[in-house]
């Protein structure tokens, strides 16, 4: 498996799935990006949540989204707060908004974009990274 640039390395992403994430990340380890919508009154829900914030119904079915988004914000992490991750820096945390969602926003890495190319606001797309049999995790490019 090849690695985007600009993640994590292996060794330290590990997923701890619950109910209400376990389907987003089943989803991933398909290349494919859902998010929980109340079937009650259709708000997204995300992070995936037990009750709706809008109306409190349980129930959510999962809708596929491209991935295409806009850069809302992001921070370079340029100092190693655990060891591991050193070698991997700098890196960039974005969070992406995802159009068509009411605002739904995913915190991922920004990948394959230099550091004096991030801003605010510009187009971003998705990437997948496989970081081992069954764990994928959502980052984005900036087009
Ligand atoms: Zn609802």
């Amino acid at each position: 498996m090849s690695a985007p640039r600009g993640v994590l390395p292996p060794d330290v992403v590990w997923l701890a799935p619950n109910v209400f994430t376990e389907p987003f990340w089943l989803a991933t380890a398909e290349h494919r990006l859902t998010l929980p919508r109340c079937t009650s009154c259709g708000t997204y829900r995300f992070p995936p949540s037990a009750f709706c914030f809008h109306c409190r119904a349980q129930a959510v079915e999962w809708v596929e989204h491209d991935g295409t988004g806009t850069l809302y914000s992001f921070t370079i992490i340029r100092h190693a707060v655990i060891p591991d991750v050193a070698d991997a820096l700098p890196l960039i945390a974005g969070v992406v908004e995802l159009p068509g969602t009411g605002g739904v926003r995913l915190v991922a890495s920004i990948v394959d974009t230099d550091l004096d190319a991030v801003a605010i606001g510009k187009p971003a797309e998705l990437v997948w990274y496989d970081v081992r049999e069954g764990t994928t995790i959502p980052c984005f490019r900036l087009v």
